[in-house]
């Protein structure tokens, strides 16, 4: 009902948000050195091209399993968990943004870094969850007393990103924020994990608190396919589980199931894959930190860089002036800094190159 001079409109109802502003996807992928979105670049493994071969279109007919479960049995198999503690979703975005519905519902606030990814604040926002940002000291590492206080749940990126740093010199770290929190769900992401962090899957063993969610994005070379799984205590997944089915039951296509399944099955081209970028990312930090930068002690699939005499802005600007597209954010304690995807050798040659010309200026 509208009173004389208010007026009304559907607008007032509306659920608003500041939403998420992803990496860009360039139309012309040949023309452009794209290392702004963490994308592993190299294919997924020869058996996914393999079994989209033989794929049986006729199939598409039917809906997928609900429950994911042939790859989740996959997942389960791999990590030796059981099924009932693997939950899978449309890649670890849609796994967090069911999380963050079904674990996060008090009045406390939810706990996170200040630099963080940045998808964390906004399902914040769009679900109206009350939240709050602890700094993380001056070498980007969270200060774990910060996490020892009330809170509505806590979320942790570990290795983090954009900063590439692991909270893994003390090893008892994340264990020591679950311990704290009996009353709070704690979620790790662990999307970067297998670039050489140290994965916190063992603590769902003693502690039924903390959910690990991870991805097939980066290191599986997935990113379009979309898949994100998240591993817990069964009483976690079920709970998930309950808010997926209220919401939309069937999330995961019969082609990301059995292709999943493909990809997750062959460890060899796994390894090899992750281990050439691990190499990659030790030549580019080498690099970099030759020509003046400060570059973080990444353990992810991209280092997070300060350049010395260009500024970040300037770089990142110059860069994409040379088709070569990194990410720069224009945000306090990061504007000075630059995150930049490990891609081929080749691709990482040229980028240094363009950054000598630059820097020649
Ligand atoms: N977590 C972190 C820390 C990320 O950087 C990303 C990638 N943007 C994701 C989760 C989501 O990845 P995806 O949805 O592709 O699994």
């Amino acid at each position: 009902m509208s009173h004389k001079g208010e007026t009304m409109s559907w607008e007032d109802n509306v659920r608003r948000v500041t939403p998420y502003t992803p990496g860009e996807q360039p139309k012309d992928t040949q023309k452009v050195i794209k290392l702004n979105t963490n994308e592993m670049p190299y294919p997924p493994s020869p058996k996914v091209a393999e079994a989209l071969k033989h794929y049986d279109a006729d199939s598409l007919r039917l809906y997928p399993a609900a429950d994911v479960g042939p790859l989740r049995d996959a997942l389960a198999d791999h990590y030796g968990r059981r099924s009932d503690e693997v939950f899978v979703g449309v890649g670890s975005d849609d796994v967090l943004a069911t999380a963050f519905l079904t674990f996060f519902y008090s009045d406390k606030p939810v706990i996170f870094p200040d630099i963080t990814y940045s998808f964390y604040d906004v399902w914040a926002d769009v679900y109206r969850l009350p939240y709050e940002t602890k700094p993380l000291d001056k070498d980007f590492h969270m200060v774990k007393s910060d996490y020892m206080c009330e809170n509505g749940g806590i979320v942790i990126a570990n290795p983090n990103a954009p900063t590439g740093v692991s909270e893994m010199e003390d090893v008892n770290f994340i264990e020591d924020i679950v311990a704290a929190n009996p009353n709070s769900v704690v979620i790790v992401d662990e999307a970067y994990v297998d670039f050489g962090g140290v994965s916190a899957l063992p603590l769902i063993d003693k502690y039924d608190n903390i959910l690990i969610v991870r991805t097939f994005s980066k290191s599986r070379a997935f990113a379009g396919m979309r898949i994100g799984y998240a591993i817990g205590n069964a009483k976690l997944i079920k709970y998930l589980n309950d808010v997926k089915y209220s919401v939309n039951s069937y999330t995961m296509n019969r082609t990301a199931i059995d292709l999943g399944i493909a990809a997750l099955s062959d460890d060899e081209y796994f390894s090899e894959t992750v281990g050439k970028i691990i190499k990659t990312r030790q030549w580019t930090a080498d690099e970099l930190k030759k020509r003046g930068f400060e570059v973080t002690d990444s353990k992810t699939n991209f280092v997070f860089a300060s350049p010395k005499c260009t500024s970040a802005k300037e770089m990142f600007r110059q860069l994409r002036e040379k088709n070569i597209y990194i990410r720069w954010w224009d945000k306090d304690r990061i504007r000075d800094w630059l995150r930049i995807s490990i891609g081929t050798d080749e691709e990482m040659k040229i980028l240094i190159d363009a950054i000598d010309q630059i820097q020649k200026g």
